[in-house]
């Protein structure tokens, strides 16, 4: 029976090439900016020169202070920062954590944000925004928070180590399988999503290989970028659930940590969402959407236990209370005790049946 639907896509203006990074200005004068600041820190922040140079006197500051899951006192300081530069643009260059300290100002201030994404992680495409305080994330929507302008420029990645391209290409997959069952659904983001999987499948074994390949590492920032949008487009289940809650409780590394739950989580929805799995046995070229991921996740090296990233398992019942007390949207119904077997199916690693 053909599904009802509702299709409804803020836009994003998304520039895809490798060496993009160079129209960072002119990206900026398009939306009319003069005072920007930079968030950036860590590895990536290596690009951060080449922007501020393209940027000249409209670049102000730097915020380099980049954590993990943004906890809010941090972004406290980052707001401030932005409030006392008198900031009219935020440029995230770098992976999750930099897009999501940009979006708590925004969400603060209502300042654009122009993301340069330099991992697959694919908030720069969303809506979503996540801060942590006193061990609990925190998430919701605001649409002040989406990426304005994104430049997707894959010779930024070609510095992201193979380990953790290959983890954060399974955190993309993980948007693609949820998105491919979530409510908000609709036949052109089934589309983008099956054709998300099939783009990280065929490319991440090549990125792992040869993590130089800047055809290998476009095809996957590719796939990232489809993940992304089917993130904001559509919604979430079980499986963001259960990261949310570990990523915030326990502070597990939030790529790994979605790469170990991935196929279980898609294991304990098989049954329930007949249509998304045929969609992912296409697009993995697998007799089983789980195994399919199990299988992806371990050609690359990525975890598939949530032992591997540090999760003590004394906390599965805490979990899993924690979880079914944020009401999860899913295609099967979500208990405390079927959680509880799917973390322990996921701590101890074995490939789904
Ligand atoms: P991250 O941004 O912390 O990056 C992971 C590691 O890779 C860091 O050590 C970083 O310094 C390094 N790195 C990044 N790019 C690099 C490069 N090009 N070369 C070398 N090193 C590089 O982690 P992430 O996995 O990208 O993002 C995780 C965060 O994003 C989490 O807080 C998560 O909740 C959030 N997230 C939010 C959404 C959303 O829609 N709101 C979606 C996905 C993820």
């Amino acid at each position: 029976m053909f599904e009802s639907f509702v299709h409804d896509v803020p836009g994003t203006r998304v520039v895809f090439a490798p060496g993009a990074i160079e129209s960072a200005k002119r990206e900026a004068d398009h939306l009319g900016a003069t005072r920007i600041m930079l968030i950036s820190g860590g590895p990536e922040s290596q690009y951060a020169e080449r922007v501020k140079q393209a940027l000249g006197s409209a670049f102000v500051s730097q915020f380099t202070d980049v954590v993990m899951h943004v906890p809010k006192n941090v972004a406290a300081t980052a707001i401030a920062q932005a409030q006392v530069d008198d900031i009219d643009l935020l440029i995230a260059l770098g992976g999750g954590s930099s897009t999501g300290m940009a979006k708590a100002i925004a969400l603060e201030t209502g300042l654009p944000i122009l993301a340069i994404p330099t991992t697959y992680a694919g908030s720069e495409m969303t809506s979503i925004w996540g801060m942590t305080e006193e061990n609990r994330k925190v998430t919701g929507k605001d649409v002040r928070v989406l990426p304005k302008t994104v430049i997707y420029d894959p010779e930024l990645t070609l510095s992201l180590p193979a380990a953790i391209s290959a983890a954060s290409g399974m955190n993309a997959l993980a948007h693609l399988v949820e998105g491919l069952y979530a409510p908000g659904i609709s036949p052109v983001s089934a589309l983008m999503a099956e054709e998300g999987v099939r783009a990280l499948a065929a490319s991440l074994p090549r990125v792992v290989d040869d993590p130089l390949s800047i055809d290998a590492r476009s095809e996957a920032l590719y796939g990232a970028w489809l993940a992304g949008w089917t993130l904001g487009t559509t919604g979430m289940g079980i499986h963001h659930k259960i990261c949310h809650v570990l990523g915030g409780a326990y502070n597990l590394p939030h790529a790994p940590m979605h790469s170990a739950v991935l196929s279980y989580a898609t294991a304990f929805n098989e049954s329930d969402a007949p249509v998304a799995m045929a969609a992912m046995r296409r697009a993995l070229g697998s007799s089983s959407a789980a195994a399919g991921i199990w299988d992806l996740a371990t050609s690359i090296g990525a975890p598939t236990s949530l032992a591997e990233v540090g999760f003590d398992p004394v906390n599965i019942d805490e979990a899993a209370e924690l979880i079914v007390a944020g009401r999860p949207t899913n295609p099967r119904s979500v208990t405390e005790e079927a959680v509880r077997e799917l973390l322990r199916a996921a701590y101890e690693g074995h490939r789904p049946e």
